[in-house]
């Protein structure tokens, strides 16, 4: 009896398997460019035309294919990438599965130059649907050109099902986006029918962002960066006001892989609940880096879903630093720390030398006067437009905003701030009156300058004249290589000299100098370690701390223009009613509760 299950032909497996990997001419660019990618390259060049029906071509000056490797590189799992099982659970490298080449070219004609670092001359291959038609030597630079011709020539279901020229040419410009997105380190380069679409030279990401997308998107996006044990998180959201109703510019990158994920993307909406319109998404280009370990890739063939091991946790920490840059730069009043001068200037009380607390008794002093400080600033004092029907439940800032047409406090009034008991300030406004804790408004103040610090990496910093030598324990050298981006994130250049000493090159512009030492030693320390307050990130804990070292604390006696300064700072943050601490920062009295407890 003759047998009637049969092992199917090479061509046949073939051209089954890459209708997997292949669904139209973008995946062949996604793949080929991946190759490059993993070929270290540092130029690549995709020239398409037709809509990638009749031409996509590949060309990079990456490691090219040894001469030996060559005809192996097309035959299915043939990879260079993986040997054991063990590495598919540490993947560096966007390909591993070793068919892309072999899908293709079952369904195309191909034409490959490629020349290793060591070999003299380029090899040539041209293939017809997988067979080899002809190899000889050729005179190519270093790297690989590959061009892919007549793609699905053979599978005519296929080439039938693909849609026009337009359409499948922006499906090519998404697999374009993602990658070069990916990877700001790489010079892009991309033709289309003879026409030149891209020519992204490298750059850092918020750059390459806006040679994509355009140059309006410099003032579109919000900084976001969060480094926790498990993953560490940058890049960019776009600004709720600039949403779009379309969906292209979600971007998520795991270890500077594009991913598409449902899940992660429901993290993000979460956190923009309340900010957006209706039927607006929310933009982001998120990039991930996580122990490959950590995750799955091969779940799909495209490689393009992956499985986080960790991924409640993921989730919420993404969910928390969206908010908390939301937060952050949402109301500040500007956004982009390339542009925003107010954070070149330094605090006035850092630089102040200090002065003894001497006091003097203004013979002539009427708080009924009407001499207020709030008159001699007017014009660049924002805090003084707060209305005088501030509700203790929202923060003065918003309220300041969303109020702005309202009746206004009344500068011409009766106003004087002044300090009581050296621990308090008092505000008077229309109808009211607040009283502000002064070290507690100077600790937020300082936290949001912190943070914005070490989500823009923007930090004003000031050469020390000399560098300051710190010696680290044994403690204190495991703490630092835990937290030495976040330090430098906040302006401090160091120099880590034998391990165990710091050299300070320079340091934050608003950080006294004469109190770098301690406060170095202070958050290496070992109650570093110990604080077992649930912090939100590294960054966060150490903002806070910092805000406490550095406040002004109750008993410090306030001249008039530190009075102003530090109310200054504070109504321009962007909360205004809890301290770093989730202590209540001011209170507000107002005048008919006065009016009640006097009648
Ligand atoms: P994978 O990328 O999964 O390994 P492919 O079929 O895409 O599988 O490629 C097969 C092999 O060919 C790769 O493992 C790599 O060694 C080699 N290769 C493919 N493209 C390039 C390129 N542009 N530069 C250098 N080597 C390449
Ligand atoms: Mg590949």
């Amino acid at each position: 009896m003759t047998t009637r299950i049969k092992l199917l032909p090479d061509h046949i497996s073939n051209q089954i398997a890459a209708g997997e990997v292949i669904q139209r001419p973008s995946s062949v660019v996604k793949e080929l460019l991946e190759n490059s990618v993993d070929a270290n390259s540092k130029n690549i060049q995709l020239i398409i035309k037709d809509g990638g029906k009749t031409l996509i071509q590949v060309i990079d000056d990456g490691s090219g294919i040894n001469r030996d490797d060559l005809s192996l590189a097309f035959q299915r799992h043939a990879t260079s990438k993986i040997r054991r099982t063990d590495d598919l659970y540490n993947l560096k490298t966007k390909g591993f599965r070793g068919e892309a080449l072999a899908s293709i070219a079952a369904i195309s004609n191909i034409e490959i130059h490629t020349r290793a670092f060591k070999d003299e001359v380029s090899q040539f291959t041209k293939m017809e649907g997988g067979q080899v038609t002809e190899q000889k030597f050729s005179t190519q630079p270093k790297g690989t050109s590959i061009s892919i011709k007549n793609l699905f020539y053979n599978v005519p279901a296929r080439r039938n099902f693909l849609r026009s020229d337009t359409v499948e040419f922006r499906h090519i410009v998404d697999e374009f986006n993602r990658i070069s997105l990916a990877h700001p380190e790489i010079n892009f380069l991309f033709y289309n029918n003879g026409n030149e679409l891209f020519d992204l030279s490298v750059n850092k990401s918020k750059k390459r962002i806006c040679s994509v997308f355009g140059s309006k998107w410099e003032n579109q996006l919000i900084p976001i960066t969060e480094t926790t044990t498990l993953v560490k998180i940058e890049g960019f959201i776009v600004k709720p006001e600039f949403s779009k109703k379309t969906r292209g510019h979600q971007f998520f990158f795991v270890n500077n892989r594009f991913i598409k994920s449902p899940f992660l993307h429901h993290a993000v909406c979460s956190a923009f609940d309340g900010l957006l319109r209706t039927g607006y998404n929310p933009g982001y280009f998120l990039y991930f880096t996580v122990d490959p370990k950590s995750i799955d890739i091969n779940i799909h063939p495209t490689k393009t879903e992956i499985k986080f091991e960790e991924d409640q946790s993921i989730y919420s920490i993404l969910r928390a630093a969206v908010k908390h840059s939301l937060g952050i730069f949402q109301v500040i009043p500007a956004l982009d720390f390339d542009k925003d001068k107010s954070f070149d200037i330094p605090y006035s009380f850092n630089q102040k030398k200090p002065t003894f607390p001497t006091i003097e008794v203004d013979s002539n002093f009427n708080p009924f006067t009407n001499t207020s400080i709030f008159t001699k600033k007017q014009k660049d004092q924002s805090w003084k437009d707060i209305p005088s029907n501030v509700k203790l439940d929202y923060n003065l800032k918003n309220n300041y905003n969303s109020y702005g047409s309202e009746e206004l406090f009344d500068v011409t009034q009766n106003n004087r701030v002044f300090q009581l008991f050296s621990k308090y300030i008092v505000c008077p406004l229309k109808t009211s009156m607040i009283i502000i804790d002064q070290c507690r408004a100077h600790q937020r103040v300082l936290y949001e300058r912190f943070l914005s610090s070490m989500t823009s990496k923007k930090s004003v910093t000031q050469k020390l004249l000399y560098p300051l030598e710190i010696k680290l324990n044994t403690e204190q050298k495991n703490v630092y290589s835990e937290i030495k981006d976040v330090i430098e994130s906040l302006g401090f250049e160091i120099k880590q000299k034998k391990q165990s000493i710091l050299l300070i090159l320079s340091c934050p512009q608003y950080f006294p100098q004469s109190k770098i030492e301690e406060l170095i030693d202070y958050i290496l320390s070992s109650d570093y370690k110990k604080i077992t307050e649930d912090y939100f990130s590294q960054a966060d804990k150490i903002a806070k701390l910092l805000s406490k070292q550095l406040s002004i604390k109750k008993g410090k006696y306030l001249e008039s223009e530190e009075l102003q300064s530090l109310l200054d700072d504070f109504f321009g943050c962007k909360e205004t009613r809890i301290s770093p601490f989730n202590k209540p920062i001011f209170i507000n009295l107002e005048k008919s509760e006065l009016d009640q407890k006097l009648n």
